[in-house]
């Protein structure tokens, strides 16, 4: 990689930084029963400071805002979602008014309806699933044990943000794409259709050659495909890899990668594809597809609880 990696101590119990470059820093989720759940991203553009993703929880997004305010020296001008999933969009209020916020047109339609549902659901049941995974914990020891952890922060962190939280909607929204110009350095937002869902973004750093993917992508972890389209997914990931001036991708879950990592993001998607098809064709009941083992290579990645929705959903789109 052609930038140097330095490391800044922690300032929130919620994330950590990392910075990629003079300016650049990702805000890596704490699993350690940390309500960021995703990663987000600050940009100092000169003039002006971006954030991306701004985490699930107000209280979170509170820190992170700090967090930008101290590196940058000024307030947050502009906060990105990249989709409309919770995890990337409970900050925005605590952004507001001071920052404008910007998302596709797609995004910001889906999030009013999306969220109204999603928030009613959490009212009745966040809490419950919360003592629920403190129960597994107890039995659970080693990667099994610090993923439950992780699990008991996201549920912890939606009931305790209930109560304040506020839908909060983008003021901006694109489609395609949009470039943002600083003094010191521009960005570039692309729209990827049919992705992670039916509208993701991408945010470039063509001089930098980074890449905030929010969640078309993944690293070590398995990625949630039941909103989104896994084939059309996997040509935006091969797009991304094949662009030879990205060598650094922060993913929407786990750490910062390169190509490698990306690679094996395409294989996942192509993996699991091949794996439903192939029972399809000797005409294998999706009862039964559905409880193959993951395979060999993805046994060690976190969130195999997508595994079997991915492998559901997935019967159901490649027979369309
Ligand atoms: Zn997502």
């Amino acid at each position: 990689m052609a930038t140097t990696i330095s490391w800044i101590p922690p300032l929130s119990r919620h994330f950590r930084l990392e910075q990629l470059a003079p300016g650049v820093w990702a805000a890596i989720q704490n699993d350690n029963y940390g309500h960021a759940i995703c990663n987000a991203g600050i940009i100092d553009l000169g003039n002006k400071t971006i954030v991306f993703d701004p985490f699930m929880t107000p209280e979170a997004a509170r820190d992170l805002k700090r967090a930008a305010e101290q590196l940058t020296g000024r307030q947050v001008a502009l906060v990105i979602n990249s989709h409309y999933h919770n995890d990337h969009i409970r900050g925005n209020q605590s952004f507001i008014p001071q920052a404008a916020i910007i998302s596709t047109a797609w995004t910001r339609t889906k999030m009013l309806p999306s969220e109204k549902e999603e928030q009613e659901w959490e009212k009745k049941n966040a809490a419950t699933y919360a003592i629920a995974e403190k129960e597994k914990l107890k039995k659970a020891s080693g990667p099994e044990k610090k993923e439950l952890i992780m699990w008991t922060g996201y549920y912890e962190g939606i009931a305790q943000s209930l109560p304040e939280l506020k839908i909060t909607l983008p003021d901006i929204t694109f489609s395609d794409s949009l470039w943002i110009y600083g003094s010191k350095r521009n960005i570039k937002l692309v729209e990827c259709r049919k992705g992670h869902t039916e509208s993701d973004l991408v945010m470039l750093l063509p001089l930098e050659g980074i890449a905030f993917m929010g969640d078309l992508f993944f690293v070590t972890r398995h990625p949630y495909i039941g909103d989104g389209d896994a084939a059309s997914w996997q040509k935006h990931i091969k797009h991304f890899i094949e662009d030879t001036s990205i060598h650094t991708y922060v993913p929407g879950h786990g750490s910062v990668a390169g190509k490698k990592e990306m690679q094996l993001m395409e294989n996942y998607l192509i993996d699991i594809q091949n794996l439903v098809r192939k029972g399809i064709e000797q005409h294998v009941p999706d009862s039964v597809i559905v409880q193959q083992p993951v395979p060999a290579m993805y046994r060690q990645w976190w969130y195999s609880r997508f595994y079997k929705p991915n492998l559901q959903f997935l019967c159901k789109q490649v027979k369309r």
